[in-house]
């Protein structure tokens, strides 16, 4: 299955614990003013890799912490993104994901979306919510905005609630 992203990034540092691979997806509904990525909302721009091919970036990887789906709107190409999940989580390696999305409609919407249920069960860490710039602040770690939240997973799935991811230690052991 093709994701369609914007670019693929080595060695960063910025997004989620350690040092990752990061994905960022093409298109955003959100369209958050201040966005750091705006290049990533347009649906019509980036191109299309397979999740085949991303998995082989991975594996040539050497030391990476883990993989990190950022955007762009990762659940807004679920299935596409999901499957990237799965070669992640088959490798070993922790999954870090970013959405524009609250944990609380991402959860609605797993019930009736395989996609969105895998990479929520899939995924360590997710950091949620849209960016407010009102919100702005400089000292979060992983995030832009105080609205945003660290959640853990799959343990927030599993509680039905979103519970708060404290520590690189949550991240490594899933
Ligand atoms: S959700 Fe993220 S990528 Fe999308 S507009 Fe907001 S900050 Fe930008």
């Amino acid at each position: 299955m093709k994701l369609k992203v914007a670019g693929i990034q080595k060695d960063s540092i910025v997004d989620g614990p350690g040092v990752r691979l990061s994905v960022y997806v093409q298109g955003c509904s959100h369209r958050c003013p201040g966005c750091h990525n705006p290049e990533t909302h347009d649906p019509g721009g980036g191109f299309y890799i397979n999740a085949g091919d991303i998995a082989e970036m991975i594996d040539s990887c050497r030391n990476i912490d883990g993989v990190t789906i950022s955007g762009g709107e990762p659940f807004e190409q679920p299935a596409a993104s999901a499957e990237l999940a799965r070669a992640v989580t088959a490798r070993g390696l922790d999954l870090v994901i970013y959405s524009g999305y609250y944990f609380e409609e991402l959860l609605a919407k797993s019930a009736s979306d395989p996609g969105t249920k895998t990479l929520l069960c899939s995924g360590s860490l997710l950091v949620d919510g849209p960016f407010v710039l009102a919100e702005q602040d400089y000292n979060l770690a992983y995030r832009g905005s105080r609205n945003q939240r660290l959640i853990a997973l799959p343990r927030s799935v599993e509680a039905g609630k979103p519970v708060e991811w404290t520590s690189r230690q949550n991240c490594i052991n899933y």
